[in-house]
């Protein structure tokens, strides 16, 4: 069964992982390209945007994919959508593997917002000295915050304007707490802003925010398209793959 697996995440590899060594099942992998390093999954891997919904349609015929799945971060809503309407017209089955959000626990002090810009605005009632820690992209919703100094870590350096008084930190993760609890405190942080992106390969900063008392700045998710199914483990996304082909291995 040809099935591409729009990737970019762990959970994506692990399910490369799976799929590639099962009889029956064909799959290739797909990277948007946005990494210099990026951790290839096993299989076949091909890298570079699709050109739109055009464009994913027609590689999808073209290479007769008979299943997607969009396994995805949580925030790269573009792709998402994209394949929703590429199947919707191709009549695939299409399943969204989405782990789940993070949720507050006692002691936390979340402050939910609903994109870039309400974050920049929330950061800076909350403090002057920010932890950007939402990747590399979307750093430029905070360009304009000229009053705060900013620590911003991402895998590969933010394209576009950064605000004035930064530190750029190069690192990927996963970080541990203790790590995370030390940058804190040396940099002398006062707010943390974060993605929801959910999962345990980053949430060491939450749990240091939380031990250190200090404020986090949360941004949910954008919504998933409608019309695919939705799940949130790598197991449950094997299953449902299964039984796509009617046999599980
Ligand atoms: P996005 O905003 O949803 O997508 C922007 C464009 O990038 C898409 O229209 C598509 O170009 C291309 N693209 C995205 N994912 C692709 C994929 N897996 N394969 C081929 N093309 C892809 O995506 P994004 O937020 O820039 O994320 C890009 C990649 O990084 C994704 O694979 C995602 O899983 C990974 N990632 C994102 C984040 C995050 O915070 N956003 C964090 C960790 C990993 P065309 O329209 O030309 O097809």
């Amino acid at each position: 069964m040809k099935t591409l697996i729009l990737g970019g995440t762990r959970e994506a590899r692990e399910l490369a992982h799976i799929a590639s060594g099962e009889p029956g099942f064909d799959i290739v992998s797909s990277l948007a390209g946005r990494v210099r390093d990026p951790m290839l999954p096993d299989g076949a891997v091909r890298v570079g945007g699709f050109g739109g919904v055009d464009g994913l349609r027609e590689w999808l015929a073209a290479n007769r994919i008979a299943v997607v799945v969009d396994a995805t971060h949580p925030f790269a809503g573009t792709i998402s959508a994209n394949a929703a309407a590429a199947v919707a017209d191709l009549r695939l089955p299409l399943v969204h593997l989405r782990r789940p959000s993070w949720s507050a626990q006692p002691g936390d002090r979340w402050f939910r917002v609903p994109d870039l810009a309400a974050a920049a605005k929330t950061a800076a009632e909350l403090g002057d000295r920010v932890f950007l820690t939402i990747g590399r992209q979307g750093v430029g919703a905070f360009a304009g915050s000229t009053r705060a100094w900013f620590l911003i870590r991402a895998i590969d350096p933010p394209d576009g304007p950064l605000p004035p008084q930064h530190e750029l930190l190069l690192a990927r993760g996963p970080f541990t707490v203790e790590d995370e609890a030390r940058l804190l405190a040396d940099r002398r942080i006062d707010v943390v802003v974060t993605k929801d992106s959910g999962g345990d390969q980053t949430d060491a900063k939450l749990t240091a925010a939380r031990a250190a008392g200090l404020p986090v700045v949360m941004i949910d998710r954008p919504a998933l398209p409608a019309g695919g199914v939705v799940v949130e483990t790598v197991a449950e996304t094997w299953k449902w793959l299964c039984e796509q082909r009617e046999t599980c291995g």
